[in-house]
């Protein structure tokens, strides 16, 4: 597992040495996920997978901000980055190709009630699996593990997480980091995306910005003569698949899914055609936890 983690967070950071203009740019993803044929067939009557193989439509909440993750350019219709990989490769066991996938935005704040109110059927928005969400919502997974970091100005004295205590620092509401930052002593303060917070980081307005090091290393990479993510991470954060909770067997459905996609190399590719385009080793999936 330790491995897993150190690996994931070296493709990340090369992410930043491979990075020549706007990384989500560059974050092409794949377009040859494999679309299931008469998809509906395989599901039993009266499942959710049923009712989106034979409609046809599955509405997927992935961010539209975070270069490698989910990361959505004007005037392109499917967004690209890991987490929207992982979203085709369950729209495709469902019959259901990319182009015909209805990509939502979601922000953190949110993926609860969106799921909960059926505005979207999955959030694959580097969305941490926690004992708090899943009281509300099903989480699948994990499919990705990273760990929350800081991102500074070059040169700030700010070097680690042991140098924010009374300093500003800016996260997401509903996010996991925003509540882990004010645990370590910061005057944390939030905002509705992270694009956002990492404007204020180079405004000056903030000493710091801090979420996930897979997230803030995509900004770094936009911008590598201003921004650096520094220290260690001080969390570990497991990416999952929400789902309602009102439709459990979904989560076999996902769990299922996932565990064939690393084992046939769709993960590993879904990888290196995002978070890992720099060419960089592919990390062993992690295991994942077993359904409710
Ligand atoms: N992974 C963390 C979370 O789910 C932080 C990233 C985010 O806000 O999307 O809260």
């Amino acid at each position: 597992m330790k491995r897993t983690r150190i690996a994931v967070m070296a493709a990340a950071a090369a992410l930043i040495l491979g990075a020549c203009g706007n990384a989500g740019e560059e974050d092409t993803g794949s377009d040859d996920t494999k679309v299931a044929d008469n998809a509906a067939a395989q599901f039993e009557d009266g499942t959710r997978m049923k009712e989106l193989a034979e409609s046809g439509k599955v509405k997927i909440g992935v961010k539209f901000d975070q270069p490698g993750l989910g990361f959505k350019k004007a005037g392109v219709d499917v967004p690209t980055g890991l987490d929207v990989e992982m979203g085709k490769i369950i729209a495709a066991k469902l019959g259901i190709k990319a182009a015909d996938v209805e990509w939502i935005e979601t922000i953190s704040d949110n993926r609860e009630p969106f799921l909960q109110k059926g505005t979207v059927d999955f959030v694959l928005a580097s969305y941490s699996i926690t004992d708090e969400r899943r009281k509300v919502v099903g989480q699948a997974g994990p499919y990705y593990l990273t760990g929350q970091q800081l991102l500074v100005k070059k040169g700030s004295d700010i070097k680690g997480v042991e140098d924010v205590k009374g300093k500003e620092v800016c996260s997401v509401t509903g996010s996991t980091s925003l509540a882990q930052i004010e645990d370590k002593g910061a005057k944390a303060r939030g905002f509705e995306t992270y694009s956002q917070c990492r404007d204020q980081v180079l405004d000056g307005a903030v000493g710091a910005m801090t979420t996930d090091g897979s997230i803030l290393l995509g900004y770094a990479a936009e911008n590598p003569d201003e921004l650096e993510v520094v220290g260690k991470p001080f969390s570990e954060e497991r990416y999952g698949v929400g789902y309602n909770k009102d439709q459990p067997e979904l989560c076999e459905f996902i769990q299922d899914t996932l565990k064939t996609a690393q084992d046939d190399g769709a993960w590993a590719k879904a990888f290196e055609a995002t978070l890992g385009k720099s060419g960089v080793e592919t990390p062993e999936p992690p295991a994942m936890d077993p359904c409710p």
